[in-house]
């Protein structure tokens, strides 16, 4: 069984001595009684931990969907950009999500986070298939037969230099307006095959991943489950 003060400072509670302050101090309940030894095994199923009141937030796997606004970074930390976990409060902001999948700095649109990280190669992995499907706007309006390369596939540099064939599985056109769906998502890849055969995305966003569709508004998030992606499957 896991120790108290290891399950609080995973939980981002502060450092191991920060944790071992807030026992001293009282503010750490477990069963409703005050503890006071920070090296306690407790078995975070069954014993109802809680601190400064509040109960801890403590499952197995979370899986959140999420539409990241424009102008936030993918990632964790970034001395320049404000990231999107600027975004992600209480109680999910103790735990250890990790991106499925990431959206450039001026892209918007659904993500998903989890701390399951079998689930992250599931969704990410190219071999896995998993369709994404984007809108996006470009700089001019489409002519239908520039579109055939993106049909057949065309070839791409990934960010290590290896060449791989990026092909478009459905792609509509409307005046300057597209819906694609690619069933990998390399690095700027969208706006790299639209690059390929004359055109700039000015706008791009995710509207879907498997068969999890976006019905958020920029920011929001809520919790899903595995099912929502894959279906039954
Ligand atoms: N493709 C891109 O070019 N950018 C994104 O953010 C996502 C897919």
């Amino acid at each position: 069984m896991p120790r108290l003060d290891k399950i609080l400072s995973n939980l981002k509670y502060g450092s191991r001595k920060d944790v071992r302050n807030l026992i001293k101090k009282g503010s750490v309940l477990v069963n409703n009684d005050i503890v006071k030894v920070f090296d306690m095994q407790v078995d975070p199923t069954y014993d109802k931990i809680s601190v400064n009141g509040k109960p801890l937030f403590l499952k197995e796997n979370v899986i959140l969907s999420f539409y990241k606004p424009k102008g936030f970074l993918s990632s964790h930390k970034d001395s320049l950009h404000l990231t999107l976990f600027e975004w992600i409060k209480e109680p999910y902001q103790r735990l250890d999500l990790k991106i499925a999948g990431r959206l450039d700095l001026d892209s918007e649109g659904l993500m998903i986070l989890t701390t399951d990280g079998d689930l992250i190669h599931r969704i990410t992995h190219p071999k896995k298939h998993l369709d994404k499907i984007y809108e996006v706007i470009l700089d001019k309006d489409v002519e239908e037969a520039s579109l055939e390369p993106l049909k057949i596939g065309v070839l791409l540099k990934d960010p290590h230099g290896e060449t791989y064939n990026a092909v478009a599985k459905d792609l509509v056109c409307r005046n300057e307006k597209c819906r694609i769906v690619i069933d990998e998502g390399k690095f700027h890849q969208v706006k790299l095959m639209f690059k390929k055969i004359g055109y700039e995305v000015l706008n791009l966003k995710r509207i879907q991943i498997g068969n999890l569709k976006l019905n958020l508004e920029p920011g929001q998030y809520q919790e899903i489950n595995i099912e929502d992606i894959f279906g039954d499957k």
